[in-house]
């Protein structure tokens, strides 16, 4: 044995199982520039901190800086090359959506494009009653606000596993609706308005399984109802 490999193997002590792992499947250069890919994670619109007490920090930090972002990287790689990563995200949603061999593509594009907008439908200080022309839509709709709620929060305990619940419009009338996974309404002929994130992610280091009291706080108190009401636009 050279004195350097010697050295190396005597440092490692009881790591030496890991140390040898590693050298199979080195890590990657941390202090490599990322590759410049065609689509970049959009900032968050707000602090990390911004919709405390109601989200943590803590729960942005892994789901926007790493979710979300690993959402966009897995795009980029899937899509790197191809006539995809020219196009619009929304192009590439359309484009791929139940076509079988672009699955990972239609769920990272998908992915991506419902993160950003659900970080758009909060905000601090939001939640409520919407005023306005939304007002009114809810009311014709659903009969009331509180009719409206019950619908959206049932609808997101509903959902089996992981996905999302939606206010959509379809045609002239809202809606609202789930998806699995990474589907969204985009594809479905719907318009979305708003949505809460119901993956175990969103809301598992705050509220663990209470699914019920995450989605009844983002109507009560994170809401962005301007930015829902933009939408009907
Ligand atoms: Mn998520």
């Amino acid at each position: 044995m050279k004195r350097r490999e010697f050295l190396t193997v005597a440092a490692a002590g009881s790591a030496g199982v890991l140390l040898a792992r590693a050298q199979v499947a080195p890590p990657p250069n941390p202090t490599a520039p990322a590759a410049a890919g065609a689509f970049a994670l959009p900032p968050l619109p707000y602090a990390e901190h911004a919709l405390e007490p109601y989200i943590s920090a803590r729960t942005i930090s892994f789901h926007y800086g790493k979710h979300h972002k690993t959402y966009v990287d897995n795009l980029n790689k899937f899509t790197a090359g191809t006539e995809l990563a020219a196009q619009p995200l929304e192009a590439v949603i359309e484009k791929t959506a139940g076509v079988l061999e672009k699955a990972a593509v239609f769920n990272n594009a998908a992915q991506v494009w419902n993160h950003t907008f659900f970080w758009k439908g909060m905000k601090p200080g939001g939640g409520g009653q919407p005023g306005g022309k939304l007002a009114a839509q809810l009311d014709k709709a659903f009969g009331s606000f509180e009719a409206f709620k019950k619908v959206f929060v049932e609808t997101g305990l509903a959902q089996f596993g992981s996905g999302w619940v939606w206010l959509v419009t379809e045609g002239d009338t809202l809606k609202v609706v789930k998806t699995a996974n990474a589907d969204t309404p985009l594809v479905h002929g719907q318009k979305p308005l708003l949505t809460c994130d119901v993956w175990e992610h969103a809301y598992y280091l705050d509220y663990q399984n209470r699914r019920k009291d995450f989605v009844e706080t983002f109507v009560d108190h994170l809401a962005n109802w301007s930015f829902a009401t933009a939408q009907l636009a």
